[in-house]
Protein backbone atom coordinates (compact mmCIF):
# COMPACT_ATOMS: atom_id res chain seq x y z
CA UNK A 1 0.00 0.00 0.00
CA UNK A 2 2.79 2.00 0.87
CA UNK A 3 2.34 4.12 -2.58
CA UNK A 4 6.23 4.79 -3.04
CA UNK A 5 7.12 1.33 -3.33
CA UNK A 6 4.77 1.15 -5.96
CA UNK A 7 6.62 3.65 -8.23
CA UNK A 8 10.12 1.79 -7.81
CA UNK A 9 10.22 1.08 -11.36
CA UNK A 10 8.77 4.19 -13.21
CA UNK A 11 11.01 7.05 -10.59
CA UNK A 12 13.34 7.52 -12.96
CA UNK A 13 11.06 7.53 -15.89
CA UNK A 14 9.76 9.92 -18.46
CA UNK A 15 6.36 12.00 -18.13
CA UNK A 16 4.18 9.99 -19.69
CA UNK A 17 5.80 6.98 -18.81
CA UNK A 18 4.90 7.52 -15.36
CA UNK A 19 1.15 9.00 -16.32
CA UNK A 20 0.80 5.46 -17.36
CA UNK A 21 2.75 3.08 -15.64
CA UNK A 22 2.90 4.45 -11.78
CA UNK A 23 0.95 3.68 -8.99
CA UNK A 24 -0.34 0.05 -10.38
CA UNK A 25 1.28 -3.00 -11.50
CA UNK A 26 -1.00 -5.54 -13.54
CA UNK A 27 -2.90 -7.55 -11.00
CA UNK A 28 -1.54 -10.25 -9.65
CA UNK A 29 -4.42 -12.83 -10.26
CA UNK A 30 -5.61 -11.75 -13.53
CA UNK A 31 -2.94 -9.88 -15.10
CA UNK A 32 -5.51 -7.05 -15.83
CA UNK A 33 -3.85 -3.80 -16.66
CA UNK A 34 -5.89 -1.48 -15.49
CA UNK A 35 -6.59 -0.97 -11.50
CA UNK A 36 -10.51 -2.68 -10.99
CA UNK A 37 -12.92 -0.64 -9.64
CA UNK A 38 -12.94 -1.99 -6.37
CA UNK A 39 -16.59 -1.83 -4.73
CA UNK A 40 -16.15 -2.63 -1.56
CA UNK A 41 -16.72 -0.83 1.60
CA UNK A 42 -14.38 -3.69 3.85
CA UNK A 43 -12.31 -6.57 3.48
CA UNK A 44 -11.67 -10.14 4.66
CA UNK A 45 -9.00 -10.43 7.27
CA UNK A 46 -7.45 -13.59 7.59
CA UNK A 47 -7.91 -13.84 11.62
CA UNK A 48 -8.14 -10.48 13.47
CA UNK A 49 -5.87 -7.98 11.72
CA UNK A 50 -4.75 -10.20 9.22
CA UNK A 51 -4.89 -7.43 6.71
CA UNK A 52 -4.46 -8.12 2.96
CA UNK A 53 -1.94 -5.21 1.90
CA UNK A 54 -3.03 -3.10 4.34
CA UNK A 55 -7.01 -3.17 3.02
CA UNK A 56 -9.05 -2.67 6.49
CA UNK A 57 -11.96 -0.17 5.13
CA UNK A 58 -12.17 2.13 2.25
CA UNK A 59 -12.44 5.23 3.94
CA UNK A 60 -8.87 4.11 4.76
CA UNK A 61 -7.71 3.12 1.80
CA UNK A 62 -9.44 1.66 -1.05
CA UNK A 63 -7.30 0.29 -4.10
CA UNK A 64 -8.66 1.61 -6.96
CA UNK A 65 -7.45 4.98 -5.61
CA UNK A 66 -4.15 3.73 -4.19
CA UNK A 67 -3.58 3.46 -7.49
CA UNK A 68 -4.46 6.68 -8.69
CA UNK A 69 -2.61 8.66 -5.75
CA UNK A 70 0.69 7.01 -6.52
CA UNK A 71 0.35 7.57 -10.26
CA UNK A 72 -0.20 11.59 -8.83
CA UNK A 73 2.69 11.47 -6.44
CA UNK A 74 4.72 10.05 -9.43
CA UNK A 75 3.69 13.01 -12.25
CA UNK A 76 4.27 15.43 -9.77
CA UNK A 77 7.75 14.27 -8.48
CA UNK A 78 6.56 14.17 -4.69
CA UNK A 79 6.70 10.62 -2.32
CA UNK A 80 2.84 10.89 -1.78
CA UNK A 81 -0.01 11.57 -3.36
CA UNK A 82 -3.53 11.96 -1.86
CA UNK A 83 -7.23 11.49 -3.64
CA UNK A 84 -10.27 13.65 -2.47
CA UNK A 85 -14.33 14.06 -3.13
CA UNK A 86 -13.34 17.70 -4.60
CA UNK A 87 -10.75 20.52 -4.80
CA UNK A 88 -11.92 22.02 -2.12
CA UNK A 89 -12.32 18.40 0.08
CA UNK A 90 -8.49 18.12 -0.60
CA UNK A 91 -8.29 21.96 0.90
CA UNK A 92 -9.66 21.54 3.25
CA UNK A 93 -8.48 18.85 4.48
CA UNK A 94 -4.86 20.52 3.75
CA UNK A 95 -5.76 23.51 6.09
CA UNK A 96 -7.07 21.43 9.23
CA UNK A 97 -3.70 19.01 8.37
CA UNK A 98 -1.41 21.89 8.95
CA UNK A 99 -3.01 25.11 10.56
CA UNK A 100 -4.79 25.69 13.71
CA UNK A 101 -7.06 28.43 15.28
CA UNK A 102 -4.67 31.24 15.83
CA UNK A 103 -2.58 30.49 12.74
CA UNK A 104 -2.06 32.90 9.18
CA UNK A 105 -2.51 32.01 5.89
CA UNK A 106 -0.91 34.35 2.88
CA UNK A 107 -3.24 33.90 -0.15
CA UNK A 108 -3.52 34.96 -4.03
CA UNK A 109 -5.84 38.79 -4.25
CA UNK A 110 -7.02 36.82 -7.06
CA UNK A 111 -7.36 33.00 -5.77
CA UNK A 112 -10.22 30.48 -7.40
CA UNK A 113 -13.64 32.24 -6.07
CA UNK A 114 -13.94 28.48 -3.97
CA UNK A 115 -10.85 28.71 -2.83
CA UNK A 116 -11.37 32.37 -1.33
CA UNK A 117 -14.45 31.52 0.14
CA UNK A 118 -12.89 28.69 2.16
CA UNK A 119 -10.44 31.23 3.88
CA UNK A 120 -12.79 33.66 4.31
CA UNK A 121 -16.41 32.05 5.24
CA UNK A 122 -14.99 28.56 6.49
CA UNK A 123 -11.42 28.52 8.16
CA UNK A 124 -11.67 31.98 9.42
CA UNK A 125 -14.77 30.94 11.53
CA UNK A 126 -12.47 28.38 13.07
CA UNK A 127 -9.69 30.73 13.68
CA UNK A 128 -7.61 30.53 10.72
CA UNK A 129 -7.04 34.39 9.26
CA UNK A 130 -5.50 35.03 5.93
CA UNK A 131 -4.12 38.43 3.84
CA UNK A 132 -4.27 38.49 0.26
CA UNK A 133 -1.69 39.61 -2.01
CA UNK A 134 -0.02 39.42 -5.52
CA UNK A 135 1.36 36.48 -6.36
CA UNK A 136 3.25 38.18 -8.72
CA UNK A 137 4.88 40.65 -6.57
CA UNK A 138 7.33 38.43 -4.18
CA UNK A 139 7.44 41.48 -2.03
CA UNK A 140 3.97 41.86 -1.35
CA UNK A 141 3.53 38.28 -0.30
CA UNK A 142 6.64 38.50 1.90
CA UNK A 143 5.22 41.84 3.72
CA UNK A 144 1.58 40.13 3.76
CA UNK A 145 3.26 37.40 6.19
CA UNK A 146 2.37 37.41 9.99
CA UNK A 147 6.10 36.38 11.62
CA UNK A 148 5.27 33.15 14.31
CA UNK A 149 1.70 32.78 12.51
CA UNK A 150 1.96 32.51 9.18
CA UNK A 151 2.01 28.76 8.40
CA UNK A 152 1.20 28.60 5.01
CA UNK A 153 1.75 30.55 2.05
CA UNK A 154 -0.62 29.71 -0.47
CA UNK A 155 -0.70 30.62 -4.33
CA UNK A 156 -2.25 29.94 -7.75
CA UNK A 157 0.10 30.23 -11.13
CA UNK A 158 -1.18 30.68 -13.56
CA UNK A 159 -4.39 32.20 -11.24
CA UNK A 160 -7.80 32.66 -13.02
CA UNK A 161 -9.17 34.69 -15.29
CA UNK A 162 -6.11 37.16 -15.59
CA UNK A 163 -3.39 34.15 -15.86
CA UNK A 164 -0.85 36.45 -13.59
CA UNK A 165 2.24 34.28 -12.65
CA UNK A 166 4.33 33.80 -9.34
CA UNK A 167 7.73 32.94 -9.15
CA UNK A 168 7.58 29.80 -7.49
CA UNK A 169 11.56 29.44 -6.23
CA UNK A 170 11.22 33.19 -5.14
CA UNK A 171 8.02 32.64 -3.25
CA UNK A 172 9.29 28.77 -1.74
CA UNK A 173 12.56 31.21 -0.22
CA UNK A 174 10.67 33.81 1.19
CA UNK A 175 7.63 31.19 2.85
CA UNK A 176 10.51 29.04 4.08
CA UNK A 177 12.07 32.03 5.63
CA UNK A 178 9.26 32.70 7.46
CA UNK A 179 9.04 28.95 8.84
CA UNK A 180 5.91 28.61 6.33
CA UNK A 181 5.14 25.85 4.01
CA UNK A 182 4.87 27.33 -0.08
CA UNK A 183 1.14 25.31 -1.27
CA UNK A 184 0.80 25.54 -5.00
CA UNK A 185 -2.67 25.09 -6.48
CA UNK A 186 -1.08 23.39 -9.65
CA UNK A 187 -4.54 22.89 -11.33
CA UNK A 188 -4.19 25.65 -14.29
CA UNK A 189 -0.89 24.45 -15.49
CA UNK A 190 -1.15 20.60 -14.65
CA UNK A 191 1.72 18.39 -13.56
CA UNK A 192 2.92 18.31 -17.20
CA UNK A 193 3.08 21.68 -18.36
CA UNK A 194 4.94 22.74 -14.02
CA UNK A 195 6.31 20.62 -10.90
CA UNK A 196 6.08 23.11 -8.36
CA UNK A 197 7.67 20.76 -5.69
CA UNK A 198 10.95 20.05 -7.84
CA UNK A 199 11.14 24.36 -7.73
CA UNK A 200 10.86 24.09 -4.10
CA UNK A 201 6.64 23.84 -2.85
CA UNK A 202 5.50 21.47 0.22
CA UNK A 203 2.69 20.72 -0.61
CA UNK A 204 0.67 20.89 -4.77
CA UNK A 205 -2.64 21.05 -4.91
CA UNK A 206 -5.13 20.10 -7.40
CA UNK A 207 -8.65 20.09 -8.99
CA UNK A 208 -8.26 16.83 -10.57
CA UNK A 209 -12.09 17.84 -12.18
CA UNK A 210 -9.77 19.94 -14.49
CA UNK A 211 -7.10 19.03 -16.81
CA UNK A 212 -6.26 15.72 -14.67
CA UNK A 213 -9.44 13.91 -15.39
CA UNK A 214 -9.65 16.07 -18.63
CA UNK A 215 -13.34 15.18 -19.45
CA UNK A 216 -15.54 16.85 -17.81
CA UNK A 217 -17.19 13.93 -16.42
CA UNK A 218 -15.86 13.82 -13.23
CA UNK A 219 -14.95 16.54 -9.65
CA UNK A 220 -12.01 15.45 -7.78
CA UNK A 221 -9.21 16.68 -6.15
CA UNK A 222 -5.86 16.00 -4.77
CA UNK A 223 -2.98 16.78 -2.69
CA UNK A 224 1.03 15.32 -3.37
CA UNK A 225 3.83 16.41 -1.04
CA UNK A 226 7.27 15.54 -0.78
CA UNK A 227 8.24 15.03 2.99
CA UNK A 228 6.76 12.49 4.54
CA UNK A 229 6.01 14.12 7.86
CA UNK A 230 3.68 16.49 6.07
CA UNK A 231 2.20 13.21 4.44
CA UNK A 232 1.48 11.47 7.78
CA UNK A 233 -0.53 14.83 8.81
CA UNK A 234 -2.59 14.45 5.75
CA UNK A 235 -3.16 11.12 5.70
CA UNK A 236 -4.36 10.64 9.51
CA UNK A 237 -6.64 14.22 8.49
CA UNK A 238 -7.89 12.55 4.69
CA UNK A 239 -9.05 9.65 7.20
CA UNK A 240 -10.46 11.67 10.08
CA UNK A 241 -12.36 13.83 7.54
CA UNK A 242 -13.41 11.45 5.17
CA UNK A 243 -13.81 13.31 2.10
CA UNK A 244 -12.32 10.65 0.16
CA UNK A 245 -12.63 10.12 -3.87
CA UNK A 246 -15.17 6.98 -4.15
CA UNK A 247 -13.56 4.32 -6.41
CA UNK A 248 -15.63 4.94 -9.05
CA UNK A 249 -14.53 8.60 -9.15
CA UNK A 250 -10.56 7.56 -8.41
CA UNK A 251 -11.21 4.89 -11.56
CA UNK A 252 -11.96 7.80 -14.16
CA UNK A 253 -9.57 10.02 -13.01
CA UNK A 254 -6.70 8.26 -13.41
CA UNK A 255 -7.86 7.22 -16.94
CA UNK A 256 -8.22 10.89 -17.76
CA UNK A 257 -4.54 10.92 -16.37
CA UNK A 258 -2.89 8.32 -18.80
CA UNK A 259 -3.41 10.91 -21.79
CA UNK A 260 -2.41 14.12 -19.96
CA UNK A 261 0.84 14.98 -21.54
CA UNK A 262 -1.20 14.18 -25.11
CA UNK A 263 -4.32 16.18 -24.28
CA UNK A 264 -1.68 19.26 -22.54
CA UNK A 265 -0.06 19.15 -25.78
CA UNK A 266 -2.90 19.74 -28.02
CA UNK A 267 -4.28 22.18 -25.80
CA UNK A 268 -1.45 24.34 -25.29
CA UNK A 269 -0.90 23.90 -29.58
CA UNK A 270 -4.74 25.45 -30.24
CA UNK A 271 -4.22 27.73 -27.38
CA UNK A 272 -1.37 29.39 -29.31
CA UNK A 273 -3.17 29.41 -32.31
CA UNK A 274 -6.51 31.17 -30.80
CA UNK A 275 -4.22 33.72 -29.22
CA UNK A 276 -2.28 34.51 -32.89
CA UNK A 277 -5.89 34.74 -34.26
CA UNK A 278 -7.38 36.98 -31.29
CA UNK A 279 -3.99 39.46 -31.38
CA UNK A 280 -4.42 40.25 -34.97
CA UNK A 281 -8.95 40.79 -34.58
CA UNK A 282 -9.93 44.38 -34.31
CA UNK A 283 -13.03 43.71 -32.22
CA UNK A 284 -10.11 42.79 -29.59
CA UNK A 285 -8.50 44.75 -27.29
CA UNK A 286 -6.12 43.39 -25.51
CA UNK A 287 -5.15 38.98 -24.98
CA UNK A 288 -3.90 37.68 -21.91
CA UNK A 289 -1.99 35.34 -22.36
CA UNK A 290 1.53 34.06 -20.18
CA UNK A 291 3.32 32.78 -23.93
CA UNK A 292 2.88 36.29 -24.62
CA UNK A 293 6.15 38.74 -24.38
CA UNK A 294 4.19 41.65 -23.74
CA UNK A 295 2.73 39.53 -20.57
CA UNK A 296 3.95 40.64 -17.72
CA UNK A 297 4.71 37.59 -16.00
CA UNK A 298 6.26 35.67 -19.57
CA UNK A 299 9.74 35.04 -18.75
CA UNK A 300 9.39 33.14 -15.16
CA UNK A 301 6.15 31.58 -17.09
CA UNK A 302 8.87 30.36 -19.67
CA UNK A 303 11.42 29.48 -16.50
CA UNK A 304 9.18 27.11 -14.68
CA UNK A 305 6.52 25.80 -17.36
CA UNK A 306 6.87 23.47 -20.27
CA UNK A 307 4.91 25.57 -22.36
CA UNK A 308 1.84 28.19 -21.77
CA UNK A 309 -1.44 26.23 -21.18
CA UNK A 310 -4.76 26.13 -22.44
CA UNK A 311 -6.71 28.83 -20.84
CA UNK A 312 -7.03 32.11 -23.28
CA UNK A 313 -8.41 35.62 -21.68
CA UNK A 314 -9.48 38.30 -23.92
CA UNK A 315 -10.80 41.78 -24.01
CA UNK A 316 -13.00 43.05 -26.43
CA UNK A 317 -13.50 46.33 -28.02
CA UNK A 318 -17.32 46.72 -26.95
CA UNK A 319 -18.10 46.44 -23.86
CA UNK A 320 -19.53 44.41 -21.43
CA UNK A 321 -22.66 44.07 -24.23
CA UNK A 322 -20.03 43.03 -26.83
CA UNK A 323 -18.44 40.48 -24.41
CA UNK A 324 -21.84 39.00 -23.22
CA UNK A 325 -23.12 38.56 -27.02
CA UNK A 326 -19.82 37.21 -27.86
CA UNK A 327 -20.37 34.02 -25.81
CA UNK A 328 -24.18 33.74 -26.84
CA UNK A 329 -22.86 33.65 -30.03
CA UNK A 330 -20.17 30.82 -29.90
CA UNK A 331 -21.44 27.38 -31.02
CA UNK A 332 -18.25 25.04 -30.94
CA UNK A 333 -16.86 26.83 -27.30
CA UNK A 334 -20.02 25.89 -25.14
CA UNK A 335 -20.92 29.05 -22.82
CA UNK A 336 -20.33 27.22 -19.31
CA UNK A 337 -18.22 27.30 -16.30
CA UNK A 338 -14.92 24.97 -15.26
CA UNK A 339 -12.44 24.17 -17.89
CA UNK A 340 -9.57 21.72 -18.31
CA UNK A 341 -11.92 19.45 -20.45
CA UNK A 342 -11.20 18.46 -24.12
CA UNK A 343 -14.43 20.63 -25.14
CA UNK A 344 -13.84 24.22 -25.54
CA UNK A 345 -15.51 26.55 -22.83
CA UNK A 346 -16.47 30.07 -22.86
CA UNK A 347 -17.58 32.31 -20.04
CA UNK A 348 -18.04 35.56 -19.18
CA UNK A 349 -15.86 35.44 -15.15
CA UNK A 350 -17.66 38.95 -14.33
CA UNK A 351 -20.87 37.55 -14.70
CA UNK A 352 -20.37 34.25 -14.14
CA UNK A 353 -17.19 32.50 -12.05
CA UNK A 354 -16.18 35.86 -10.46
CA UNK A 355 -20.03 37.19 -9.68
CA UNK A 356 -19.38 36.98 -6.31
CA UNK A 357 -16.02 39.50 -6.22
CA UNK A 358 -17.78 42.30 -7.95
CA UNK A 359 -17.68 45.50 -6.39
CA UNK A 360 -13.95 43.89 -4.46
CA UNK A 361 -10.66 44.45 -4.96
CA UNK A 362 -10.83 41.55 -7.01
CA UNK A 363 -13.41 42.93 -9.55
CA UNK A 364 -12.39 41.74 -13.03
CA UNK A 365 -13.02 43.64 -16.20
CA UNK A 366 -16.60 43.90 -17.68
CA UNK A 367 -15.58 43.33 -21.10
CA UNK A 368 -13.04 40.21 -20.28
CA UNK A 369 -14.21 36.65 -21.76
CA UNK A 370 -12.49 33.67 -20.57
CA UNK A 371 -11.79 30.70 -22.77
CA UNK A 372 -10.94 27.09 -21.75
CA UNK A 373 -9.53 25.99 -25.35
CA UNK A 374 -10.24 22.39 -26.25
CA UNK A 375 -8.54 20.04 -28.07
CA UNK A 376 -11.06 19.68 -31.41
CA UNK A 377 -10.25 20.90 -34.87
CA UNK A 378 -8.44 24.16 -34.51
CA UNK A 379 -10.37 25.63 -37.77
CA UNK A 380 -13.55 25.30 -36.21
CA UNK A 381 -12.61 26.55 -33.31
CA UNK A 382 -10.97 29.63 -35.10
CA UNK A 383 -14.04 29.99 -37.27
CA UNK A 384 -16.37 29.65 -34.86
CA UNK A 385 -14.76 32.75 -32.62
CA UNK A 386 -14.48 34.42 -36.02
CA UNK A 387 -18.32 34.20 -36.25
CA UNK A 388 -18.99 35.07 -32.39
CA UNK A 389 -16.73 38.53 -32.63
CA UNK A 390 -18.37 39.56 -36.19
C1 LIG B 1 -11.98 24.32 -9.78
C2 LIG B 1 -10.83 24.79 -8.98
C3 LIG B 1 -10.71 24.51 -7.61
C4 LIG B 1 -11.80 23.78 -6.84
O1 LIG B 1 -11.92 22.46 -7.23
P1 LIG B 1 -13.32 21.63 -7.21
O2 LIG B 1 -12.91 20.32 -7.79
O3 LIG B 1 -14.30 22.39 -8.01
O4 LIG B 1 -13.72 21.53 -5.76
C5 LIG B 1 -9.59 24.96 -6.95
N1 LIG B 1 -8.63 25.67 -7.57
C6 LIG B 1 -8.71 25.98 -8.88
C7 LIG B 1 -7.63 26.77 -9.51
C8 LIG B 1 -9.81 25.56 -9.63
O5 LIG B 1 -9.89 25.88 -10.93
Amino acid sequence: MTQSTNNEHTDKAGFETRAIHAGFEPDEMTGAVIPPIYATSTYKQDGVGGMRGGYEYSRSANPTRTALEGALAAVEQGERGFAFASGLAAEDTLIRSLTGPGDHAVIPDDAYGGTFRLFDKVAKVWGLDHTPAAVSDVEAMQAAIVPGRTKLVWVETPTNPMLTIGDIEALAAVAHDAGALLVVDNTFASPYLQQPLVLGADVVVHSTTKYVGGHSDVVGGALVVRDLEIADKIAFHQNSMGAVAGPFDAFLTHRGLKTLGVRMDRHCDNAEKVVEFLTGHAKVAEVIYPGLASHAGHEIAARQMKRFGGIVSFRVTGGEQHALDVCARAEVFTLGESLGGVESLIEHPGRMTHASVAGTDLEVPADLIRLSVGIETIEDLLADLDRALA
